[in-house]
């Protein structure tokens, strides 16, 4: 075989194998025009051949969110977009360079995987709303039950109070954190940030029952815009957080400022800190650096968790700064589109 001939067979394998490949792939050049496409191009995107050869991709697909994200630049990559091409399936895009003058466009069908996450979700949320009632009759008893009356057994009633209510506690989060994962917006009220401030501080000052020094400055002068019971959720539970993993004699300080970008409210202090490998993965369900500590405070390994959620909920983000043995900072960043001035009583 002569070498032009060695090289257009191989060329012939390469697009044989890409043609066949799932996930979707089209050759475009300078102008988004279609250059080369493959099968699963046809499916997911709905191209025609021939006849999608040589046009503009962003007007062929127009009024669908790829379109507009194909003309805004794709600089960065496209998550569960509707595919053009198949109601009810959803994909990935990204869009890589290829020489000076094509662009590859490359679309993965993450419908099943969407499926798959949409049956755990569907699942957590059942099996605790089939846990609340009996949890209900059970801690209902337990309350009946005087200690007094059987003197024996009073150590362990009051473990099983205990228990009982950890438990509700912990289908309450995740009741929380079911609603808060199907929800993709909030309806934007106006949350007076004075008064929230405020209960947060009442509330940590109620858990440490003195045994830490709880200071609140707020300088920011601004209100937020979201929903007051999410954000008070999240808000406090940073607080408890930091009096229940601070020893006696602490302090914890709640800070609400303008930042450059927007306005922060962070809650730092002198505890026990979290070492640097753990920081990347606290928000997950259930994670816990010591779970015995958390426990023994009645935490449920679901409090981070449920202020990701709403944080992202109204664009702003959690960073969270900490050294063992020093302390920590965990702070909530919100863009100005969130900020109020302060003081009407409007609902936006
Ligand atoms: P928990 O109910 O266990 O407190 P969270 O989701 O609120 O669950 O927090 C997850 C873990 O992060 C905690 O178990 C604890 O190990 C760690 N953590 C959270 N806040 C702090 C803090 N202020 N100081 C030290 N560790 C913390």
């Amino acid at each position: 075989m002569t070498r032009s001939r060695r090289l257009a067979s191989n060329l012939r394998d390469l697009r044989n194998a890409v043609s066949k490949l799932p996930d979707a792939v089209v050759l475009l050049d300078e102008q988004q025009q279609v250059r080369w496409f493959n099968h699963a191009a046809e499916n997911l995107l709905g191209l025609r051949r021939p006849q999608d050869r040589g046009v503009s991709l962003p007007q062929r697909l127009a009024g669908s969110e790829l379109a507009d994200w194909l003309r805004d630049g794709a600089r960065a990559p496209l998550n569960d977009a509707s595919a053009p091409g198949q109601a009810d399936s959803q994909i990935n895009l990204s869009l890589l360079p290829l020489g000076d003058h094509e662009q590859l466009l490359l679309a993965h069908d993450v419908s099943h995987l969407n499926r798959l996450e949409q049956t755990r979700r569907d699942f957590v949320s059942n099996v605790s709303h089939e846990l609340r009632t009996p949890l209900t009759v059970i801690h209902g008893y337990l309350e009946l039950l005087d200690p007094e009356d059987v003197p024996e057994l009073a150590p362990v009633l009051g473990e099983m109070r205990a228990q009982s209510k950890r438990m509700g506690q912990i289908v309450e989060d995740l009741l929380t954190l079911s609603r808060l994962e199907t929800q993709h917006e909030v309806v934007d009220e106006r949350v007076p940030m004075e008064a929230l401030l405020a209960t947060v501080r009442k509330e940590a000052e109620a858990l440490s029952q003195g045994r830490h020094r709880i200071v609140l400055e707020s300088t920011a002068g601004v209100d937020l815009l979201g929903s007051p019971k999410d954000l008070h959720s999240a808000l406090s539970n940073l607080a408890s957080n930091a009096v229940r993993y601070t020893p006696a004699g602490g302090s914890i300080t709640i800070h609400w400022q303008r930042e450059p970008t927007g306005a922060a409210y962070s809650v730092s202090d002198t505890g026990f800190g979290i070492p640097a490998s753990h920081l990347a993965r606290l928000t997950e369900r259930f994670y816990r650096v010591s779970s015995s500590r958390s426990r023994e405070t009645g935490g449920t390994g679901l409090g981070l968790s449920i202020v990701k959620h709403v944080l992202n909920l109204h664009q702003a983000q959690l960073r969270i700064q900490s050294a063992p043995g020093v302390g920590s900072t965990f702070s909530c960043h919100f863009g100005t589109a969130r900020l109020l001035p302060p003081g009407g009583n409007d609902e936006t």
